[in-house]
């Protein structure tokens, strides 16, 4: 398959951050992301046969299946692919017929920036437009979500769907993820920017923990429901009714539930600071977030912590954090714009010193979710 091939249509799907409001989503707290200007490109054309072939630049790689055959994959790559598709039949039965799909990319795999979620809605608003389905943005939010939780593993929330779909250039998304509402708040940090430090590790704990955290999260939740039955999420329950139960639960799940909650607040509390225009505020929350995902979530790694504490011993970086799932990935920054240039080279050397890896700056710019 050629880049150069005629297509029927071409789809841009951008990647995302999340300013704050970690590993919140699955307990139906309020995150703040934005889609970014960093994109997988789809490329897709019928091929009235019965079966799809995809190509990956990324991957270098193609593989053909039969539509007869959406079974799971031992090849990771392609599940979010044959996933989309089995979802998609599950809602408009035998509506996707045969394609062809070239795909290229310029969204770090892996990273944090959620190429998963690009790829899964990518596909989800390409099929729907190429054979005309009449999907509402919500199913293939949510199609897109179920693929990556059957097909893949991952038990993701629902933000980096949301959030692909649904960006608004130089807005974020205050998304409140129990109930899928919703208010963009348009960002203006002045001389201040957002860039993002790729560690360019990432460890094979990320999803099999990830799982982990989720079910950790719903066993403090059986305890506290078992007193507070109105209350079905974490991000329900506020610190200090968290605290109530330190005896009740095992020292870990407790620090769970307490990060959770206090993430949830941290994440109402910096949309009041940006609305104030106090970014110092914004920028201690994003420290704080940080020290909670690294000592009670248990999901940072010494690359990530690196990063974030060496931030520390400069007064023209207001805030960081780890971004993402966890594991490695990539640090959200909040720097001066005249200090990026002289941080980049400086943390460089610094990480390579240390880990002997090249670290990959990643300059953000919002941008609007996914278009055709
Ligand atoms: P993240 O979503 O943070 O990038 P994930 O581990 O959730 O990290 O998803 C990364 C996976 O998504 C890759 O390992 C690959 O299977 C798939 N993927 C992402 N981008 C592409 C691409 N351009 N081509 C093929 N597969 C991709
Ligand atoms: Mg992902």
């Amino acid at each position: 398959m050629n880049k150069n091939d005629s297509y029927d249509l071409v789809i841009k799907s951008p990647g995302r951050i999340n300013l704050i409001g970690e590993h919140v989503d699955y307990n139906g707290g309020h995150v703040l992301p934005a889609a970014i200007d960093k994109k997988i490109t789809l490329k897709l054309k019928k091929n009235n046969s019965t079966h799809i072939t995809v190509y990956s630049k990324n991957i270098d790689s193609e593989f053909t299946i039969d539509l007869s055959n959406l079974n799971r994959s031992s090849i990771e790559w392609h599940n979010y692919i044959i996933g989309v598709i089995y979802y998609i039949n599950v809602l408009k039965p035998n509506t996707v017929k045969g394609f062809d799909c070239y795909i290229d990319s310029n969204l770090p795999l892996g990273s944090g920036v959620s190429s998963s979620a690009a790829l899964e809605c990518g596909i989800a608003k390409g099929l729907n437009e190429l054979f005309n389905i009449g999907l509402t943005d919500l199913e293939i939010i949510n199609l897109s979500k179920d693929a990556e939780h059957t097909m893949v593993g991952t038990k993701c929330g629902i933000m980096d769907q949301f959030t692909v779909v649904k960006g608004k250039k130089d807005h974020l998304l205050l998304l409140n993820c129990k109930t899928n509402d919703y208010e963009t708040i348009k960002v203006n940090f002045g001389d201040y920017k957002l860039v993002l430090l790729n560690t360019n590790v990432s460890h094979n704990l990320a999803t099999s923990e990830y799982n982990v955290r989720r079910g950790e999260c719903e066993t403090a939740m059986k305890t506290i429901s078992a007193k507070y039955n109105d209350l079905q999420y974490l991000c329900d329950v506020k610190p200090d009714v968290v605290k109530e139960f330190k005896n009740l639960l095992s020292e870990k799940i407790y620090n769970r539930a307490l990060f959770v909650s206090k993430e949830n607040q941290r994440t109402l509390k910096a949309v009041e600071a940006i609305q104030r225009n106090d970014l110092q505020t914004l920028g201690a929350l994003l420290y704080k977030s940080h020290e909670g995902l690294s000592k009670l979530y248990e999901v940072s790694c010494t690359e990530l912590d690196f990063l974030v504490e060496y931030s520390k011993k400069f007064d023209q970086i207001l805030g960081a954090r780890m971004m993402g799932g966890g594991f490695g990935g990539c640090t959200i920054n909040l720097i001066h714009k005249d200090f990026v240039e002289n941080l980049i080279e400086e943390i460089s050397i610094a990480y390579r010193n240390e880990f002997s890896i090249d670290l990959t700056p990643i300059a953000i710019h919002i941008g609007d979710g996914v278009k055709i």
